[in-house]
């Protein structure tokens, strides 16, 4: 019996399919490939669940569980924001696409080649980037009250763009 249950480096698939491998630990966000470069709290930490198994005797398959706090840019105004993600995901391992025919459409197929090397970090990295929203922004809408703070500045900085305003205002008057 193997008592070492840490978060492995690189993924023996059929070997830890067919003995129904479990692993927990963490990753340091900073060694996160990709997601270290997208996140601003890269010193906070991503914690890791793996359960490997086989699927109809003969797929190997992985259950996983990410659970991250990660800092984001907003898209629209740039400034910090904070997304809770709880990765849930189930992915099986075919060497042709014909393979995943039996399987339920809750998993995710991932072609690989029997050479291939799995890294664990590089599933977690996928996992977390397909879990972020495209164009992640606030809820609410931070874009009016930024453009709203750009003009007070503007107003206070350049004497002109206030006559300007109050030219177009009188225009609009009349
Ligand atoms: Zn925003």
């Amino acid at each position: 019996m193997n008592n070492n249950n840490q978060l492995p480096k690189i993924i023996k698939l059929f070997n830890f399919a067919k003995n129904e491998r479990h692993f927990r630990g963490e990753y340091k966000i900073s060694s996160i490939i990709r997601i270290s470069e997208i996140a601003r709290n890269i010193e906070d930490i991503a914690k890791v669940d793996l359960l490997f198994y086989l699927e109809n005797n003969k797929t190997p398959c992985i259950k996983g569980i990410i659970d991250l706090s990660i800092i984001l840019d907003c898209q629209r105004c740039l400034e910090p924001l904070p997304i809770e993600l709880k990765v849930d995901f189930k992915l099986a391992f075919v060497r042709h696409e014909h393979q995943a025919e039996g399987l339920d459409s809750s998993y995710e197929i991932y072609v690989t080649r029997e050479d291939e090397e799995l890294l664990t970090i590089d599933i977690i990295s996928d996992e977390i980037l397909l879990s972020i929203p495209m164009a992640p922004s606030h809820d609410y809408d931070c874009n009016l009250i930024l453009n709203e703070e750009k003009i007070v500045e503007e107003k206070s900085e350049n004497p002109f763009t206030i006559l300007k305003n109050i030219k177009i205002a009188n225009n609009g008057k009349e």
